[in-house]
C-alpha cells in the first residue's frame, strides 16, 4: 500500500512471515500447563540448547519473563539493584514493587552500562534490621540508552563478583541477539555467566508474541510456578511457539541489516540541522536523536511527522527513538531520513 507508514516506533511491530503462518498453522499441539505441547517443548529445548543452558520456559512477554526471574530469585521485601533508566524499572508498570514486593535501588550507569564499582556500594549491609540485597539485573542492549552493548568483560566481572557476595545476576536480555551481532560472537558466551535471561522473540527475530526465560532446571521449575500464578499459563501455546521457533532459527542471522539500516539512518539525521546525534554511538538497531534546536518537542516533531507517514516514539521532552526491523527497507530508511530532512528545512523557513 502506498499509504502505508513507515514504522519506526519499535521492532514489534514486525508481522509474522508467510513462513510464520504457516508454521503456526501446522503446528503439532497439546495442553501445555500439562506440558504435552510438543511445540512448546521442542521451542524451549532450542532455546536452552542455543544458550548452553540445562532448561527454558516460554512466556507471553518480555515484561512477565522478567518479573517471573525475579520472582523466582527473591522474596518480598527483598532490594534489587539496576539501572536508573532499566526496562524492568521505568517500563513495567512497577511490578517490581506493586506485584513482586521488591525495592529497586537505583544505579547511575553510563549510557545504561553499570560496572562493579557503581554496583557494591548498593548492595545492603548483611545486618538483619536492614532490607537484604538479592539480585541484581542488567540490560543489554540497553533500550532507552539506545541500543548500547555491554562490554562483556564488565559483565563477566559484575557475575563473579555478584556471585561472591552472595547475589544472583538476572540479565533483561530482550535484545540479546542484537548485542550479539554486534560483538560477533555466540548468545551463550556473553550470558553464560548470568543465573537468568530473558530474551524476546517479538522484536528483532520477528514472532508475533512471546519470550523465552533460559537458567538450570530447577531455577526453571520454580519459575513455571510462578509464571502459572501470574496467570501466564497457556495451553495450546505450540501455535505461538511455532511462529518463535522459526523466529529464533531465521531472525539471528538478519539482524546485522537491522545495524547496518540504523548506522545509515543516523548518519542521515546527523546531517540535518537542528538535529543532535552521534552515529558513532549507534551500535545496534536503536536511533535515539535530539531535537531541541528545531524549536519543537519531540511529541510535536512526532505529530508532524506522523502526518508525513514517518512513525517514531518519544523518549522524552526533546528526544525521539527510532528502531530499524525486518519489516523496514533500505529504500524506507532513506525515505525517512528525507522526509525528516524536508519536515526540517520547512519547519526553519516559515519560523
Ligand atoms: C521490550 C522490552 C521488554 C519487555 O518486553 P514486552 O514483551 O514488551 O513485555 C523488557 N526489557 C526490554 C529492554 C525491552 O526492550
Amino acid at each position: 500500500m502506498a499509504d502505508t507508514p513507515i514504522d519506526l516506533r519499535s521492532d514489534t511491530v514486525t508481522k509474522p512471515s508467510p513462513e510464520m503462518r504457516r508454521a503456526m498453522a501446522e503446528a503439532e499441539v497439546g495442553d501445555d500447563v500439562f506440558m504435552e505441547d510438543p511445540t512448546v517443548n521442542r521451542l524451549q529445548a532450542r532455546a536452552a540448547e542455543i544458550f548452553g543452558r540445562e532448561a527454558s520456559l516460554f512466556v507471553p512477554s518480555g515484561s512477565m519473563g522478567n518479573l517471573v526471574c525475579l520472582m523466582a530469585h527473591t522474596r518480598p521485601g527483598h532490594e534489587i539493584i539496576c539501572d536508573e533508566n532499566a526496562h524492568l524499572y521505568s517500563y513495567e508498570m512497577a511490578s517490581i514493587s506493586g506485584v513482586a514486593g521488591l525495592l529497586p535501588r537505583l544505579v547511575r550507569g553510563d549510557s545504561g552500562i553499570m560496572t562493579w564499582e557503581q554496583i557494591a556500594p548498593a548492595i545492603r549491609p548483611k545486618i538483619y534490621y536492614r532490607a537484604q540485597t538479592s539480585l541484581i539485573c542488567l540490560e543489554n542492549t540497553h533500550n532507552m540508552a539506545g541500543g548500547t552493548v555491554y562490554p562483556t568483560e564488565l559483565a563477566h566481572e559484575i557475575c563473579d563478583r555478584a556471585h561472591d557476595a552472595g547475589l544472583a545476576v538476572h540479565l533483561d536480555g530482550s535484545r540479546i541477539f542484537n548485542a550479539a551481532a554486534f560483538l560477533g560472537v555466540e548468545v551463550r558466551e556473553i550470558t553464560e555467566k548470568f543465573d537468568s535471561v530473558q530474551f524476546c522473540l517479538s522484536k528483532g527475530l520477528g514472532a508475533p508474541v512471546g519470550s523465552m526465560i533460559v537458567g538450570s532446571s530447577a531455577f526453571i521449575e520454580r519459575c513455571r510456578s510462578v509464571r502459572k500464578m501470574l496467570g501466564g499459563g497457556m495451553r495450546q501455546a505450540g501455535v505461538l511457539a511455532a511462529a518463535g521457533l522459526v523466529a529464533l532459527e531465521t531472525g539471528p542471522k538478519r539482524l546485522r541489516i537491522d545495524h547496518e539500516n540504523a548506522k545509515f539512518l543516523a548518519e542521515q539525521l546527523a546531517r540535518i540541522p537542528g538535529l543532535r546525534i552521534n552515529p558513532a554511538r549507534v551500535q545496534t538497531n536503536i536511533v535515539i536523536y535530539n531535537v531541541e534546536e528545531t524549536g519543537l518537542s519531540s511529541a510535536d516533531f512526532l505529530a508532524e511527522l506522523a502526518r508525513r507517514r514517518v512513525l517514531g516514539v518519544p523518549v522524552d521532552q526533546e528526544r525521539i527513538r527510532m528502531v530499524t526491523h525486518l519489516d523496514v527497507s533500505r529504500n524506507d530508511i532513506e525515505k525517512a531520513a528525507a522526509t525528516v530532512r524536508e519536515m526540517v528545512a520547512e519547519l526553519v523557513s516559515t519560523r
